[in-house]
């Protein structure tokens, strides 16, 4: 049993003195915060319930027990708005033969024509949940691998753990299949049946250029629409500068008059656009509504790779243009030690840290961990979360870090998770757990 540094009192009623908290993500009036955004406050809960959030030293009738933070950082439960549970823990039986992404489009699919049974399917997106509970992650959206007889065997697995782990992660699941099967209606059909059995109300597919791509983008928003479905894409996770998916699910969002939310994901290649076609794709995005969600690592990884070449670009999309113009941006984990992504664990805390290097979050406003917290918790439908507020659940993780340098400088090993005031016990599950499934003749 782990419960990290702090020592929380097993009533669920008690303060927290002195937290750190980012005020952007605090439901409060009158929070004042310093230059670098945070408010120190003392916190107090009730039952498991924050009851109050007081700047810190106020006088308080409250006699009970208080654990004093000491100024350490203080946030909520975290959101993820962009994984790949299915997909999860399969490196060790099938890893990508050169670190490219072709290598990891073929291996996953040979993995998966070979391997994803049920039983299979489930025991590795557990794993991830169990990984992603552990270091503070409280909504997890999910792309669902969704080809032939895989839709029927994925989908209602999905379900599953979504029942069994609420309360504890809210999961959703977006259907994820190449833009050319949109042409196939019997595909469609499958897919629309799955998402309504069993999804949460998303569809999308991945996005490149293809002579049908308006054709097909219009069946999705058409389909989309009849169904009343939100869209969750793939877009231009390439290095090409002709790769303009992007700008094609923008124009088709204003054709549709779309009200949905649309969250597109990558869109590297809007990076190496020409500035007046970058600009110009920025402002049609900007005016559909669409939210963007970078993948960092998973970009760092796989963009720009060539044996024997040192990489010259960090793969990842035009986030802070797009922030500026007023466009909801978002980072998140994507895989985890599967083809696309060798590494990662869905910890949300790594996925700040490693955006803040790789896009350099850093010097450019002080708001940036809402697009970890209360960004992608309004993009899924869940305002209470990613959030701090009187009211609400005292779910939070803690650490003693006292800003933002000594908090990156480290993994935060030792934070303690709270769900409804409880420190919950943050042991990691062993990778041995899974060695039965990695058996390479399967
Ligand atoms: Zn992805």
């Amino acid at each position: 049993m782990t419960t990290g540094f702090a020592a929380i009192p097993a009533s669920g009623s008690y303060r927290l003195n002195k937290a750190l908290v980012p005020a952007c993500l605090v439901s409060a009036e009158a929070v004042a915060s310093d230059r670098a955004g945070f408010a120190l406050l003392d916190i107090a809960i009730e039952d498991g319930v924050v009851a109050s959030l007081l700047p810190a030293g106020m006088p308080s009738l409250d006699a009970g027990h208080a654990v004093d933070l000491d100024g350490g950082i203080v946030l909520p439960r975290l959101v993820d708005v962009h994984t790949h549970l299915d997909k999860g823990h399969i490196w060790p039986r099938r890893p990508n033969p050169d670190g490219s992404f072709m290598g990891a489009l073929t291996s996953v699919g040979a993995d998966r024509e070979a391997n994803w049974t049920a039983q299979d399917v489930r025991v590795r997106m557990e794993f991830g949940l169990r990984c992603a509970f552990a270091h503070g992650t409280a909504a997890i959206r999910t792309h669902i691998d969704s080809l032939g007889p895989q839709i029927g065997i994925s989908w209602p697995v999905l379900a599953e753990l979504r029942a069994e782990w609420a309360g504890r992660i809210a999961l959703q699941g977006s259907p994820l299949f190449g833009v050319e099967a949109v042409a196939d209606d019997a595909h469609m059909q499958a897919i629309t049946r799955a998402v309504r059995a069993h999804g949460d109300g998303l569809l999308g597919c991945v996005t490149y250029m293809i002579p049908e791509l308006e054709a097909a983008l219009d069946t999705i928003f058409q389909t989309a629409i009849e169904n009343g479905f939100d869209l969750d894409f793939h877009v231009d996770e390439s290095n090409d500068p002709a790769a303009r998916s992007l700008e094609a699910i923008a124009d088709a969002a204003l054709r549709h008059r779309f009200t949905g939310r649309i969250l597109v994901g990558h869109c590297c290649s809007l990076a190496l656009q020409q500035p007046q076609d970058e600009a110009r794709i920025v402002a049609k995005v900007a005016e559909a509504g669409i939210a963007v969600v970078s993948l960092p690592m998973c970009n760092m990884y796989l963009q720009d790779r060539q044996a024997g070449r040192t990489p010259r670009w960090r793969g990842v999309t035009a986030l802070h243009e797009l922030k500026a113009a007023g466009v909801p941006v978002m980072i998140a984990s994507d895989n985890t030690r599967d083809p696309f992504y060798a590494y990662g664990d869905l910890d949300l805390v790594e996925v700040l840290r490693e955006g803040t290097r790789i896009l350099q979050l850093d010097h450019s406003g002080n708001d940036w961990v809402q697009s970890i917290a209360t960004t992608p918790a309004a993009l899924m439908g869940l305002p209470g979360q990613g959030r701090l507020s009187v009211g609400g659940p005292a779910d939070m993780i803690l650490t003693r870090a006292r800003d933002w340098t000594e908090f990156f400088a480290r993994p935060q090993a030792e934070r303690t998770v709270l769900i409804s005031g409880k420190a919950i016990d943050r042991t990691l599950p062993d990778y041995r757990e899974l060695d039965h499934l990695m058996s390479t003749d399967a």
